[in-house]
């Protein structure tokens, strides 16, 4: 039985203040939830003030980036000992938007999942084809490929640590949200190959479904068997939409 994770990832959106008011409005919405992993990944200048928050409560802190890296000259990047220090158990790799926008590698994303895990952070690592890569029937290749080379440098005992998101970028931010069915077929062909990578811990992974997921559709998407939580993005700013996002994996 894998424990669903539902994880906000509010992207370069909320100041300080701003996120503050977000988890004072949230935590009393989703206190009584128990069979649920909920983390919210602020940006990085809110991650102290979240985190002292959240302090006490079960909801988790993530961050959306991380160098793999443990310190050096990079101007301007933030490294896993850095995460620890400010609690963050999850954080977030491979976004579709830092591929597509910052033209980070499978190669680049693998070195920070494995920087995280080897800091005690979860990544939550993301893969998902483009509308044209899908409809050139390429969905699964795309993938798979992306899956093979971001866990390329994980050592196999840590499979069960990681967190896949499956991102369809066609759905992402768009409003169109891939069907449950559609969804569901690409999540059994990355516990396909999460099987071919990890062996018996495939079992083990959580796979989260991200793409315009909102409080009207979470609970579809998150009724298939392989659909283990969610990445939510735009749904997950409004601290009741994202609470009943939570509820509906309480209760999938
Ligand atoms: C995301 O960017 O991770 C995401 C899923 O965004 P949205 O929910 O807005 O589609």
């Amino acid at each position: 039985m894998r424990r669903p994770v539902v994880a906000a990832n509010w992207k370069m959106h909320k100041t300080i203040r701003e996120a503050e008011a977000f988890v004072d409005a949230f935590l009393p919405r989703v206190a009584g939830l128990r069979a649920v992993d909920v983390v919210l990944a602020p940006p990085f200048p809110a991650l102290a003030a979240v985190g002292r928050r959240l302090a006490g409560s079960a909801v988790a802190l993530a961050a959306q980036n991380v160098n793999p890296e443990p310190q050096g000259a990079f101007t301007g990047e933030v490294s896993a000992p850095m995460l620890v220090e400010l609690g963050c158990a999850y954080c977030i790799v491979g976004h579709s938007e830092r591929r597509s926008l910052y033209g980070e590698s499978d190669a680049f994303v693998a070195r920070k999942a494995a920087a995280l895990l080897e800091h005690g952070i979860r990544p939550i690592v993301c893969v998902g084809e483009t509308l044209e890569q899908r409809e050139q029937g390429r969905t699964a290749a795309v993938v798979r490929e992306q899956l093979a080379g971001s866990l390329a440098s994980l050592p196999g005992e840590r499979g069960a640590d990681v967190v896949i998101a499956y991102e369809p970028i066609w759905a992402i931010g768009t409003g169109r949200t891939a069907t449950p069915a559609l969804a569901q077929e690409v999540h059994a062909l990355i516990r396909a190959a999460l099987g071919e990578r990890f062996g018996a811990t495939a079992e083990r992974i959580r796979i989260q479904y991200g793409g315009s997921v909102k409080p009207d559709n979470a609970a579809a998407l998150l009724a298939e068997k392989d659909i283990d939580g969610a990445l939510v993005g735009g749904a997950s700013l409004e601290p009741d939409g994202f609470a009943q996002i939570a509820r509906a994996a309480e209760s999938a």
